[in-house]
């Protein structure tokens, strides 16, 4: 079996989709086209919601939207991502915009929790929905469409948003209240700021961005994604888990945040007998010094270091956060020990999901096919079957597109 990269629709083919899709069930042409990129997390897992810093960039992936005002106060919204966790039947919603109250249908909740947040009327509106993001990934397909639906909405309405700081905000309410993640603020912040050639360095206390240039191909370089194809149920419940226990840590070290401790702050939680949340919160100020390392690493064109730290991170995540599985040891391990890789890392929450490894582009077939047979060997052929292989460069973020 030869390993390849993973063809997923490029952005013409996606385009493509959604204006055949809108033109079949609404019988006219979009007005409007918007989209928004899932990301990578380079370095800084686990920490956005610590007022750490984290460092992801922009994938060249998007969700898009099509669509058109109409007469009324209803929307109607249909997605094509036939893998999204919905059936048939309920890939298409229609709801009424002077109820904005969370529904069955997940997917739409995201784009109900964007409009109420976004607060400016909206009038009625039909839409279409494509994505290439790989769903439940780790690479935040749910950021991308709800900051897509978000860039939809300002030119829809032609009322913008006043900073991207806000854009974020409002997404990440629209997934806090009406999906019940109460995830961090890096994946739609990034999804919102990502520019091309850079990773973005985030401050997540006080929501500063900072461009990091980052072109690794300067140095025959490239960024590849492995997709391990799992998700462990663990990673919905285990997520608030390490929310609250970091928050329980930082009250014995009787710390306001994260950013005020260092990691002498760890001798009262030494002291306290309290193994666990010990090992959280060493991961959370480790993590937090390794990803301002980076961003220093990367400015430096220090790539070697870089991916240094990435490995340092995975060790930290698998033994210390308790987030990484044995999927994802897997394909870190078989990687880092090939010649050519200067760092590998699970990336996202975790317990599944994808790993981001740094490495030298003459050894990318090699690396993907050593992944691969040690997965076989580890699991089995139908489980290596489903990992799947992205080269990503660092790409724009939110945007109008011309249809
Ligand atoms: P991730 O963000 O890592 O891809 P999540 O579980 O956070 O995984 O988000 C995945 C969910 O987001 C899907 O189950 C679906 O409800 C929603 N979603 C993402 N993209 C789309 C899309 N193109 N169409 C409909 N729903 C989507
Ligand atoms: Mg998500």
């Amino acid at each position: 079996m030869t390993t390849q990269l993973t063809k997923l629709p490029n952005f013409e083919e996606i385009l493509q989709i959604a204006k055949d899709t809108f033109r079949q069930n609404f019988g006219s042409e979009p007005e409007l086209g918007c989209c928004a990129p899932g990301r990578v997390n380079l370095i800084g897992e686990h920490i956005d919601y610590n007022d750490g810093f984290v460092l992801p960039m922009a994938l060249p992936m998007v969700t898009l939207i099509v669509g058109s005002r109409c007469p009324g106060d209803e929307a109607d919204i249909i997605t094509c991502s036939a893998s999204c966790e919905e059936n048939k039947e309920t890939a298409r919603a229609k709801f009424s915009l002077t109820n904005m109250e969370p529904g069955k249908t997940k997917w739409a909740n995201y784009i109900k929790g964007v409009i109420h947040y976004y607060s400016n009327k909206v009038q009625g509106f039909k839409a279409v929905i494509v994505s290439n993001v790989p769903i439940g990934s780790g690479l935040s397909s749910s950021a991308s469409l709800e900051v897509a639906t978000l860039t939809f909405l300002e030119h829809l309405t032609g009322r913008k948003v006043e900073s991207n700081a806000k854009r974020a905000l409002i997404c990440q309410a629209a997934e806090h209240n009406y999906v019940e993640m109460p995830c961090g603020i890096m994946d739609q912040t990034i999804s919102v700021c990502g520019q091309k050639n850079h990773a973005l360095l985030l401050d997540c206390r006080s929501l500063e961005t900072y461009q990091i240039p980052f072109v690794a191909s300067e140095k025959d370089l490239v960024v590849l994604i492995c997709n391990s194809g799992v998700r462990h149920e663990l990673s919905k419940s285990e997520y608030p888990k390490r929310r609250a226990q970091c928050m329980q840590a930082l009250e014995l070290m009787a710390l306001k945040s994260y950013r005020d401790a260092t990691e002498s702050s760890l001798s009262v939680l030494e002291r306290s007998g309290e193994e666990e949340l010990l090992k959280r919160a060493r991961h959370v100020i480790t993590e937090i010094k390794r990803t301002q390392d980076a961003a220093a690493a990367l400015r430096e064109h220090n790539f070697e270091k870089m991916g240094k730290l990435m490995k340092e991170s995975h060790t930290s995540l698998r033994d210390d956060f308790q987030v990484s599985c044995i999927e994802l040891d897997v394909l870190v391990n078989a990687a880092i020990n090939c010649s050519g890789v200067l760092g590998s890392r699970m990336t996202g929450g975790g317990f599944g999901g994808c790993t981001v490894t740094l490495l030298q582009r003459s050894v990318v077939d090699s690396v993907m096919a050593t992944m691969r047979e040690n997965f076989i060997r580890k699991f089995n052929k139908d489980a290596a079957q489903r990992i799947e292989f992205y080269i990503c460069t660092p790409s724009e973020g939110a945007r109008r597109v011309s249809l």
